[in-house]
């Protein structure tokens, strides 16, 4: 349907110069045909305290074994803060822009030194050692980042928890990495509604006995309890602190974090990070991918709760001496303009946002866009889900006014930073494909024979050779990596997605192959069907699972959310059981249309489809991990009007 449109380089688009195509396709070959040269020469990027030896070390087989630069030894927060003090230290190295519009902050990375040295020292004075864990529970406030960069500085091992998660799933993630020491504050505040952190922070204690120590650092002021001989308050403790805190010398395969993944499929995975190759790949990623220059400024509206406000909020940009803004509220408060508002007030060069927040907000009209003055913003990124061509060509003509390239960037909280990217100005755009692969990315579709797939072909997508920003194991459990990644197909990494492979060699992600449904024998990508549907004016978003029928083999169930103000009715479910046979085919015809106000999303704004399709095959006795569901109530609503009974 949108394949037709290529939006090519246009000579005007101030982006290219990186690299141009030709470039592109010679160093991607130079890095897969030799990767230790390539490697090699990048990581020089990073200052090392010792100079690695070895490249690459790494085997897919047996019980898989990981390892890039293993002699070398560095620190991150050393690149990301102190190598930069002697050209930058007047720059700004993070703007904060607080839930209420007359809140900001901006800190240079001579600032940003002295806060991380004292912090770092905090956490020394708390008790924690290079290799503890240490659980940081926080609002995004500048001390989530001084909390990061400090563990990494005295060697600690980071386990961010997501503010949005309940005590419960927060015990669960304390326990599983057996964290000692947990940071928090003592609220955080998102669209003006108060978030209870230190409370949920005492209850999860109170579920989970390990934690001696909690520091707590003062937000909102708000009234808390207080345990005497175990919580601390930040602002005390680092009163009493000298601003001279020397990094701990790390070899490069030295954990930097652990992070659990979404719990889009299953229940979450506490993925392991190391040091040396996550700060190169993120630092490379951060570069090229966003044709980041010096001066600029950065802006990723992730939450640093997932591993896109660690890679592009924090590691990558920090790394690269950016000016990163990091934002505590939420892009409808005080109402649809705030992401546009900020971008104008703080003359916002690069835009990284979701498809699920691009989808909410062209929901509300284009006139909070055309509001804003946004002549700064040269390029646009999406990342989290594959982004409908509806929503790619909403965000290039009226956010990007048709000057700014989109960089649709597909990766996964176990690759460490993007994979799959365009280079702007060097890669021809294709709304809704995530193009090409990265450097020393390579890439390959199997059917489910496990039979490699050449050229244009559609099937799940793996990676056959590991690269510097891999995961190295699940933490504590590494047969569980083994079998998760490693055992579908052999000394290939599986990711778990399903994609098409089109003439051009540009990559679709057509969602998680637990997705794919067949119909009478045809293969389908939801996703295909989903875009169809929000591209009519009655649907802002839909969510499309296979179940059992007794003629087909698998039927179409598509759950439907129509915009405020469309009333949902019979003369509409025809309407667009027809709009999707005219847009895909008769193959794709939704046998059910279920109207629903709202879909199970996480935390992060994905949508639940293994609680969706468990629903619609009438099977919802057992519905798997639910602690990462964002609102559990829509789930008990569709089980009550479910149309499969
Ligand atoms: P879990 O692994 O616990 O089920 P999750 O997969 O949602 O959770 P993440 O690591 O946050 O956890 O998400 C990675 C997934 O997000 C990818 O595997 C892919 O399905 C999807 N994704 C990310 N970026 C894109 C993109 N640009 N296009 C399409 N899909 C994307
Ligand atoms: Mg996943």
């Amino acid at each position: 349907m949108s394949e037709s449109i290529t939006i090519g380089v246009k000579p005007d688009v101030k982006a290219v110069t990186l690299c141009t195509d030709e470039q592109y396709q010679e160093m991607y070959a130079a890095s897969v045909a030799d990767p230790d040269t390539f490697w090699g020469e990048q990581a020089q990027r990073l200052d090392w305290i010792k100079p690695f030896t070895k490249v690459k070390n790494t085997d897919f087989g047996g019980d898989v074994s990981i390892k890039w630069f293993e002699d070398g030894t560095l620190n991150v927060c050393a690149n990301c803060v102190d190598r930069h003090l002697p050209e930058r230290a007047n720059d700004v190295a993070l703007i904060w822009e607080g839930d209420e519009p007359d809140q900001s902050q901006k800190v240079t990375y001579g600032e940003l030194y002295e806060k991380v040295c004292k912090f770092s020292n905090v956490l020394k004075g708390m008790g924690v050692k290079k290799g503890d864990r240490v659980t940081i529970y926080m609002p995004m406030i500048l001390e989530a980042v001084y909390a990061m960069l400090s563990c990494a500085r005295t060697g600690a091992i980071h386990s961010v928890v997501f503010g949005g998660f309940s005590p419960d799933a927060l015990a669960g993630r304390i326990e599983d990495c057996d964290s000692r020491f947990v940071i928090t504050a003592d609220e955080g505040l998102r669209g003006s509604k108060k978030v209870p952190l230190k409370k949920n922070v005492d209850e999860a204690i109170s579920i989970s006995g390990i934690v001696e120590k909690t520091l707590v650092i003062k937000h909102t002021g708000g009234d808390i309890d207080w345990a005497a001989d175990r919580d601390i308050w930040y602002h005390e403790a680092v009163e009493d602190v000298s601003a001279d805190c020397p990094p701990e010398e790390m070899n490069a395969e030295d954990p930097l974090f652990i992070l659990y993944t979404s719990g889009s499929t299953g229940s979450p995975k506490g993925v392991l990070h190391t040091t040396g190759g996550y700060l190169v790949w993120t630092s490379m990623t951060h570069q090229y991918v966003f044709d980041y220059k010096p001066g600029e400024v950065f802006w990723c509206t992730a939450d640093v709760g997932w591993v896109t406000g660690h890679s592009y909020v924090v590691y990558g940009p920090l790394a690269n001496g950016a000016t990163s803004l990091v934002f505590e509220g939420v892009p409808t408060y005080p109402d649809a303009s705030r992401f546009w508002q900020v971008c104008e007030k703080h003359k916002v060069n690069i835009f990284y946002t979701a498809p699920t927040a691009l989808r909410a907000l062209m929901r509300e009209g284009d006139s909070y866009v055309k509001a804003a003055d946004l002549s700064s913003v040269r390029l646009l990124g999406s990342v989290g889900e594959p982004i409908n061509p509806e929503a790619w060509l909403w965000y290039y003509n009226v956010v990007g006014q048709e000057r700014c390239p989109i960089v649709d960037t597909w990766w996964q909280t176990e690759t460490g930073g993007v994979m799959i990217a365009p280079l702007p100005g060097a890669t021809p755009l294709k709304p809704g494909s995530a193009t090409r692969p990265f450097f020393g990315v390579q890439l390959a579709l199997f059917d489910n024979e496990g039979k490699k797939l050449e050229g244009a072909a559609s099937g799940n997508l793996a990676v056959t050779d590991s690269w510097p920003g891999q995961m190295r194991t699940v933490y504590g459990d590494h047969a569980r990596f083994q079998q998760t990644y490693f055992s579908t197909y052999k000394n290939t990494y599986f990711t778990g997605d399903g994609c098409r492979r089109d003439e051009d060699g540009y990559y679709w992600i057509t969602g998680r192959v637990d997705d794919v449904i067949n119909v009478s024998g045809h293969r389908m990508g939801t996703a295909e069907i989903e875009s169809a549907l929000v591209a009519h004016e009655a649907v802002s978003e839909a969510a499309v699972v296979g179940y059992p029928h007794d003629v087909k083999g698998q039927g179409i169930y598509a759950y439907v959310t129509p915009p405020v103000g469309v009333e949902p009715s019979e003369e509409l479910r025809k309407e667009l059981v027809q709009w999707v046979r005219h847009e895909i085919g008769p193959i794709a015809t939704p046998d059910l249309i279920h109207f629903t106000p709202g879909l199970p999303k996480t935390r992060s704004g994905k949508i639940m489809r293994r609680i969706l399709r468990k629903i619609a095959e009438n099977e919802f006795s057992n519905l798997g991990d639910t602690s990462t569901l964002a609102d559990p109530s829509i789930v008990d609503s569709l089980i009550e009007k479910r149309l499969n009974r």
